[in-house]
């Protein structure tokens, strides 16, 4: 006749009962240390840039309001009262 279903769940997949692990994505290659060195030369961080407000001299970055006296291009910003659509 037909042999007993030994495996009720397909290959790879697990039930609840049993841990069966998964396979796993695996590189095909390795990483040589020049490609991982060439990678991992973007991951430096910088300082921001600051400038000076203008009006009380206080460091601000660029195009930003100052923290300091709230002000942005020559006259006061008020902070927004209700939340931006
Ligand atoms: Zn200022």
């Amino acid at each position: 006749m037909h042999a007993p279903n030994r495996s009720p769940t397909p290959a790879g997949r697990s039930c609840g009962n049993c841990y069966k692990p998964r396979l796993m994505a695996v590189p095909k290659k390795k990483t040589s240390k020049a490609r991982r060195d060439k990678r991992r030369a973007t991951h430096r961080i910088s300082a921001p840039a600051l400038t000076e407000c203008p009006h009380c001299h206080h460091p601000v970055r660029p195009h930003h309001v100052c923290g300091n006296c709230g002000q942005y291009r020559g006259r006061e910003v008020e902070p927004l009262t209700t939340v931006a659509p």
